[in-house]
C-alpha cells in the first residue's frame, strides 16, 4: 500500500480513472496509468448514493472519480462521473474514440458491398472509422495492393495486416494507443484472434464480485476493457455485427467520405438534394460506391417512413420490472437506438440504470 495514500493518515485527494468492467451494483475503475505509485490499479467501486438519487450512472468507458479508497481491499466508491464525448449503445460503451472495422482479404472472400455497409454503419456512430484488413497472408501483394488502391479511391487507408503471421499487428497497437477502441466486422474475419494478439492475457477477465452477486448471468455479460500493453483500451465485445441501414437520409450522404470531398469542391442546386435526381447535383456521378449509395438510401427512406408510422414514443413505453424496481424503458426498435455523437454529448445520465444486474 502506498504510505501517503493511506486515507486514515493523510486524506488523499480523490482520484480519476475509467471505469473498464460494470457489474451488478459495482464497477471496476482503473486509475490513471500516470497517478504515481497506484497507477493502474483496479479499484471495485460503488456508486454514491447523491450520484443514484439523481439517476447518473456509469458505464464502461466512463471517466469517474473516486473517494474513500481502501487500500488494502483495492475499495472504494464513485463520486463523479465526466461527460461523456461519445457514447454507442450497442456495446454499451461511452467515451470511445474509434470503430475499428475488421475485414479479411480473404477466407472470407472481401465483399464490397458489405464492407460499404459496415463502413457506413461505423460512420453513422460519428467516432473515427479505421479499416484494418486482415489475413494478408493469403493474398499476393498485387491483390493487397489493388484492395489498398480500391479503398483509396473510397476514401480509406486501410491497415494491413495477419495476425497469423504477425504482420502489423505491433504497428496497429501502437496506432491505437491511448484510445478507447471498439472492433466491428463480420464473424470469421479475425476479430477474436487480433483481440488475443493485441491483449495477451484478455482471457483473464475481471476478477467477479464476492457472495452472492458473483453469481449468475451477470457476471460475463457486459462488455469490458481490456488496456493494451501500449496503454489503449479495447472492448472486448465487438460492435454492431449485422449492420442495418438506420439513419435519416438526409445524414447518409455524410456518411460517404467520397461524398463530403466531393460537396467540400461545391454545392448541388438544391439544399436538401438527395444526390438521386436532381437537376444539377454535384454528387451524382461515376464513382464506385454511388450504386451503393442509392441502395443504402432506399433503406434508409424505408427506415424512415417505418419509424413515422410508428405509434409516438410516449405511447410506445414499456414497463420492466427488474430488481424488484419498476422502470420506463423505450420500446423503440433497436435500430433507433444507434444514436449520433453530437446528441450523446449531454447524455450522461440519461440511459437506463446500467448499476442494475440486468
Ligand atoms: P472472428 O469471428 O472475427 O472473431 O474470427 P476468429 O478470430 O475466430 O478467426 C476466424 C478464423 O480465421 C480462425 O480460424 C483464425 O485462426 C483464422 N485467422 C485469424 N487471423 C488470421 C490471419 O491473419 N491469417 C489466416 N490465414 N487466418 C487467420
Ligand atoms: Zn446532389
Amino acid at each position: 500500500m502506498p504510505q501517503n495514500l493511506d486515507p486514515a493518515e493523510s486524506n488523499p485527494p480523490p482520484l480519476v480513472g475509467t471505469v473498464i468492467a460494470v457489474q451488478a451494483n459495482f464497477c471496476n475503475v482503473q486509475i490513471d496509468p500516470d497517478v504515481p505509485e497506484v497507477g493502474g490499479k483496479l479499484i471495485l467501486c460503488t456508486r454514491r448514493a447523491r450520484l443514484q438519487k439523481i439517476g447518473i450512472s456509469a458505464i464502461v468507458g466512463d471517466r469517474v472519480t473516486i473517494d474513500e479508497i481502501d487500500w488494502q481491499g483495492l475499495k472504494g466508491v464513485v463520486i463523479d462521473v465526466f461527460p461523456r464525448h461519445s457514447l454507442l449503445d450497442r456495446p454499451p460503451v461511452a467515451n470511445a474514440d474509434r470503430i475499428l472495422l475488421v475485414f479479411a482479404l480473404a477466407e472470407p472472400a472481401l465483399d464490397p458491398f458489405l464492407l460499404s455497409k459496415f463502413l457506413v454503419k461505423a460512420e453513422s456512430t460519428g467516432l473515427q472509422v479505421s479499416l484494418c484488413l486482415n489475413k494478408s497472408d493469403l493474398v499476393s501483394d498485387k491483390e493487397r495492393q489493388e484492395w489498398c488502391d480500391r479503398l483509396g479511391e473510397w476514401g480509406y487507408l486501410p491497415i494491413v495486416i495477419s495476425v497469423e503471421t504477425g504482420l502489423g499487428v505491433k504497428e496497429l497497437q501502437v496506432e491505437l494507443d491511448r484510445q478507447i477502441t471498439v472492433f466491428a466486422g463480420h464473424s470469421g474475419v479475425g476479430k477474436s484472434s487480433l483481440t488475443n494478439a493485441l491483449i495477451p492475457d484478455s482471457n483473464i477477465r475481471v476478477a467477479t464480485v464476492s457472495g452472492k452477486l458473483s453469481r449468475g448471468r451477470h457476471t460475463t455479460r457486459h462488455v469490458q476493457l481490456f488496456t493494451m500493453p501500449t496503454g489503449g483500451l479495447i472492448a472486448d465485445t465487438p460492435g454492431f455485427n449485422q449492420p442495418d441501414i438506420a439513419c435519416a437520409p438526409t445524414e447518409l450522404a455524410g456518411y460517404f467520405p467520397e461524398i463530403r470531398q466531393r460537396l467540400t469542391t461545391g454545392n448541388c442546386q438544391f439544399n436538401n438534394c438527395t444526390h438521386r435526381d436532381e437537376p444539377n447535383c454535384i454528387v451524382r456521378g461515376e464513382w464506385e460506391r454511388y450504386p451503393h449509395y442509392l441502395e443504402f438510401l432506399a433503406d434508409a427512406i424505408a427506415w424512415e417512413q417505418q419509424l413515422q408510422s410508428q405509434p409516438k414514443l410516449e405511447n410506445n413505453l414499456k414497463q420492466k420490472s427488474s430488481t424488484g424496481k419498476k422502470k420506463f424503458e423505450p420500446k423503440l426498435d433497436s435500430k433507433y437506438r444507434q444514436i449520433a455523437r453530437h446528441t450523446l454529448l449531454q447524455s450522461q445520465g440519461k440511459l437506463s440504470d446500467e448499476f442494475d444486474d440486468d
